[in-house]
């Protein structure tokens, strides 16, 4: 792409717009880098697709996005045909752990840029060497994700994720383990709550709110997994607003039988609303738990195969233990679970709580990437509509990124990084669309999608 040196930095929209060529009585836009031009476009604020637009991306960002007898492209600027396909800003993820060696996580970082996944956010699983790849990321490698991390998260001896975890027994332990993070330069600090089958071993109230504090006083953003409305309510009222999963139980003791009350109660939602909090639900995890079982005709697809751990494709491709999954004892009642989960998500949505998409990929069954697509497929199985599932997969998302409410991504706005996924059919009219990907865009960059599969 261009670059166009001093000009560059002056060139703030309504400057550009207004630049005047040499001499003329007739002002002319200064050219943009690219224009993509002829594609419907939905650009992650909730507003109607715009059936045939204009998207003019200079240094990196969006100068200008609109219908295309609203935005001129200006003289000089490199166009893109686009017609027939749709723009969507590329998928913010809140969801993700990365194992393994430093090179599996470069490489499944990849994946999920592969499949549009231009944000990322690692919850709690990162060593030292994994935070600084990870910030890397965060500050532009043209074949990485934008990559925000929580470091080592936070859980309790014996408790849920403790064989990795910090796991303070003090409220100044706590402090101290939250000031060793921030010194990395995380984003986040993570909170495993979550019973086990021996009791007490949740983080301890007076702990919690000690890590809530000490985050906040470091800048960084405190985020938690809860499974109980309790903890959530706790957690609201000392300050932290983001949660992952659920009320319904999923994890640990009664997780995946389905509850006789799972709906969440009005004075929980209310205070959810009020202390402004969002939920990202990671559906995937609990229902990619059988649904290859279900549908073993999607491990014929080459892009998923490469990006599936090579172990969970091989267990998925043998028909007995798919047989094995869907007799399974309590295979039923974890699917009347999995739609007990989908109802609270449908239920906090038309409550006004922000959705934001979140998957727990890099758990085995949900692939890098791909397990992002699927995640919105299980959105609109709850209850939302393809645009409110896109609305959450993008700017809500990257609403929740510090500085918290300051992103500059995740819509296709004037101003905004140009991150986007150019895509051959339309997800509005089926979500699965999504995975009808054209081309990829990172900071006004095409990816170089085919470099970033894993050769198998
Ligand atoms: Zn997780």
């Amino acid at each position: 792409m261009r670059r166009r040196g001093a000009v560059q930095v002056l060139a703030l929209p309504a400057i550009a717009l207004l630049a005047a060529c040499g001499g003329g009585a007739t002002p002319r836009a200064e050219p943009a880098d690219l224009a993509i031009v002829g594609a419907q476009l939905v650009d992650g604020t909730g507003g109607d697709p715009l059936a045939d637009s204009v998207v003019l991306i200079d240094d990196g960002r969006v100068r200008a996005a609109g219908p295309s007898d609203a935005v001129e492209v200006p003289e000089g600027t490199e166009v893109v045909d686009a017609t027939g396909k749709t723009v969507i800003p590329g998928f913010v993820d809140l969801h993700a752990h990365y194992g393994g060696p430093l090179e599996a996580t470069e490489q499944a970082l990849k994946s999920q840029l592969y499949y549009g996944v231009t944000t990322t956010r690692s919850v709690g699983a990162d060593d030292p060497e994994k935070v600084a790849l990870l910030l890397e990321a965060n500050a532009g490698r043209p074949d990485l994700p934008r990559a925000y991390t929580a470091g080592l998260g936070f859980s309790y001896p014996g408790g849920f994720n403790s064989g990795f975890t910090n796991t303070p027994t003090t409220e100044e332990e706590a402090r101290e383990m939250v000031r060793e993070q921030a010194a990395l330069g995380v984003h986040y600090t993570k909170m495993w709550i979550n019973e086990v089958a021996e009791p007490n071993r949740k983080i301890p109230p007076e702990i919690r709110s000690a890590i809530v504090e000490e985050s906040y006083r470091n800048g960084l953003v405190p985020i938690a997994h809860i499974n109980e409305e309790a903890d959530g309510v706790q957690l609201l009222e000392v300050g932290l607003n983001e949660f992952m999963h659920s009320t319904v139980r999923t994890f640990g003791p009664g997780g995946g039988v389905p509850m006789e009350d799972p709906v969440p109660s009005r004075a929980f939602l209310d205070l959810c609303l009020e202390k402004d909090c969002a939920f990202a639900p990671t559906l995937s995890i609990i229902q990619n738990n059988w649904h290859f079982a279900e549908h073993p005709e999607l491990l014929e697809d080459p892009e998923l195969r490469a990006v599936m751990n090579p172990g969970v494709l091989e267990r998925w491709s043998d028909e007995e233990t798919r047989a094995a999954v869907l007799a399974a004892d309590g295979f039923e009642g974890r699917k009347i679970s999995f739609r007990q989960v989908q109802d609270f998500v449908k239920t906090l949505h038309d409550h006004g709580i922000k959705v934001a998409l979140g998957t727990d990929s890099g758990t085995p069954n949900v692939p890098m990437g791909w397990g992002t697509h699927h995640e919105l497929e299980l959105y609109v199985e709850a209850g939302l509509t393809p645009m409110e599932t896109l609305v959450a997969a993008t700017a809500t998302g990257a609403g929740r990124v510090p500085p918290v409410g300051e992103a500059d991504f995740g819509t296709l706005t004037a101003g905004m990084s140009a991150d986007l996924i150019v895509l051959n059919a339309d997800p509005l009219a089926d979500m699965r669309n999504t995975l009808q990907i054209n081309r990829v865009m990172l900071r006004g960059e095409w990816v170089d999608r085919e470099a970033l599969l894993p050769s198998q």
